[in-house]
């Protein structure tokens, strides 16, 4: 970015302004090359400010939440990354429904509503990332979602104007919401439900478990690569084509689940991406299936 537009940003946002930012320390995959330039905003008025900086100069951006869905391209991201991750971290309860800022991490949200006795996010557990990412993409696991819950959001447009949408303003569907592309959500509330601390802890913990057993937990990854297609599991499909344990470059499907790449160390987006389409072709030619996938690949080779 140009340094006389570097100076008008750093006028118009408060809050950092980083150039060159090598992305691979924001995701949970370790991978992703450098962002021209990365913003963490201090509030609401920056991320309007940040949009309408963006519109107005034709910039490109991308928002970041905590980066556990993300394959960011060895090349990095030419353009803006909006860095929401950290801020918007506020998160309070009236009666039975509690506002969470959207930097909020999942598993937090899922401890304070554990502690205070309210049901209907226990499925979130173990889940990473943030409230926003889980939001834009209706995270979810064990039949539950985050959409299940979920009463209404404010959110910044692309166009830099506030709105708050309510539950029946939007639409969720597996891994999906109506949100707008590049809307910036700051906002959730949860209407849940009054439940029994220990039950809830009990759900919340056994969730726990069988996630760390049945996921390569103690590796870099950024979770299920692919969707499951309808009735059928993804995972099943890779491992039915003979990939489980296939290794390109320091990337490798995870023997322990067929729908996890995981970085062995030092993985570049090209070994990733180098096994996504080997497993694509491979399930489309044997198994007559089109894979779809899950995690969002941004930046550039
Ligand atoms: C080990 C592991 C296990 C996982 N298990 C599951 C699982 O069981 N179920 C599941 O659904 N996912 C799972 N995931 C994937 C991931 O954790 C979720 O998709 C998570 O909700 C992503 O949130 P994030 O904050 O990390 O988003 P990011 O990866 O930072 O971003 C993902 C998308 O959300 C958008 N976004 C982020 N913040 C905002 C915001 N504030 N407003 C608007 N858009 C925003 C980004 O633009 C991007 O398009 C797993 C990942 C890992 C690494």
């Amino acid at each position: 970015m140009k340094r006389e537009l570097r100076e008008t940003l750093e006028r118009q946002v408060r809050g950092r302004v980083l150039s060159g930012e090598p992305l691979a320390q924001y995701t949970s995959f370790g991978i992703g090359g450098p962002a021209d330039v990365m913003i963490v905003p201090e509030g609401v008025e920056d991320v309007q400010a940040a949009l309408t900086f963006c519109r107005d100069e034709g910039i490109a951006y991308i928002l970041l939440g905590g980066g556990s869905n993300l394959l960011v391209r060895d090349g990095g991201f030419r353009g803006m990354v909006l860095n929401l991750g950290g801020v918007f971290t506020h998160l309070h309860v009236e009666g039975r429904r509690v506002w969470s800022g959207t930097g909020v991490r999942l598993s937090r949200l899922v401890a304070f509503c554990s502690k205070g006795a309210l049901a209907g996010v226990e499925s979130l557990a173990g889940i990473p990332g943030t409230v926003g990412g889980a939001v834009k993409g209706n995270a979810g696991a064990f039949g539950g979602s985050i959409a299940d819950h979920l009463a209404e959001v404010r959110l910044v447009t692309p166009q830099g104007n506030q709105q708050a949408l309510s539950r029946d303003q939007m639409e969720f569907s597996y891994r999906r919401s109506s949100l707008p592309e590049g809307c910036v959500v700051v906002e959730a509330a949860f209407d849940l439900e009054p439940g029994d601390p220990v039950r809830i802890r009990r759900r919340v913990s056994e969730n726990l478990i069988q996630r760390n057993r049945g996921q390569p937990v103690e590796w870099r990854s950024a979770g299920s690569v692919f969707k499951n297609p309808p009735g059928e599991y993804a995972g099943r499909l890779v491992e039915k084509s003979g990939l489980k344990g296939m290794r390109i470059g320091s990337a490798c499907i995870s023997p322990k689940h067929g729908n996890f790449i995981i970085n062995l160390g030092g993985a570049t987006a090209a070994d990733v991406l180098a096994l996504i389409d080997l497993i694509t072709h491979r399930v489309r030619e044997e198994m007559h299936v089109e894979l779809e996938l899950e995690v969002q690949v941004v930046g550039e080779d």
